[in-house]
């Protein structure tokens, strides 16, 4: 078990779990990375904002 830097809810984590693993919390739904395992340590990974890096850029000429 770990608690989510989030909701600080417990948090299931499996046996086998490798640092940079990404869980999710069954409470709230964060995506959590792996960034310790003895004891598991948990941080809320940063969300997928690839597409505020979309370059639209029209060169009309
Ligand atoms: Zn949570």
């Amino acid at each position: 078990m770990a608690n989510c830097p989030e909701c600080d809810a417990d948090v299931h984590v499996d046996e086998d779990i490798e640092k940079g693993d990404i869980i999710e919390c069954d409470d709230c739904g964060a995506s959590l990375e792996v960034v310790g395992l003895d004891p598991v340590e948990l941080d809320v990974a940063s969300e997928d904002d690839d597409d505020e890096y979309y370059d639209d850029d029209d060169d009309e000429y």
